[in-house]
């Protein structure tokens, strides 16, 4: 499978489409997802082009993983959420149909301002 430039996350990459701006940087781009799921509901996204987790463990550059990751605790940390408040969070991935990704460009979904609970069945 090939990367789809006319997915939803690519067109708000290129500014094509609005969102809720988070945070951004040269590796990383988060907002507010538009259905949230608990009080808070953050995506994370690398600004490259990588259909989900495997693509993006096989294929990104030790940088752009570095990026990704250090850009979660920053979004955290922005959205008061983050261990050093002493508060916590759900960080998720889905990964293709068996894992229920509906928007084949990876992403984080970060949940919580509240107590998340168990995790789905
Ligand atoms: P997933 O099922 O893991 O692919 O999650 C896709 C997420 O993207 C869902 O939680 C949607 O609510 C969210 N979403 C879809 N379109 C937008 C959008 N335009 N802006 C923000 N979030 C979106």
């Amino acid at each position: 499978m090939s990367y789809d430039d006319d997915n939803i996350f690519a067109k708000i990459l290129r500014g094509e489409i609005p969102y809720n701006k988070i945070y951004e940087d040269d590796f990383i781009l988060s907002f507010h997802d538009i259905n949230p799921q608990k009080k808070i509901h953050a995506l994370v996204i690398p600004k490259g082009k990588y259909i989900d987790l495997d693509d993006f463990s096989l294929n990104a550059s030790s940088e752009e993983m570095v990026g990704l990751i250090k850009g979660i605790n920053i979004v955290a940390k922005k959205l008061g959420i983050s261990t050093d408040l002493g508060k916590g969070y759900r960080a998720l991935t889905n990964v293709n149909d068996d894992g229920g990704q509906e928007v084949p460009h990876l992403h984080f979904h970060l949940f919580g301002g509240e107590k998340v609970g168990k995790m789905v069945a």
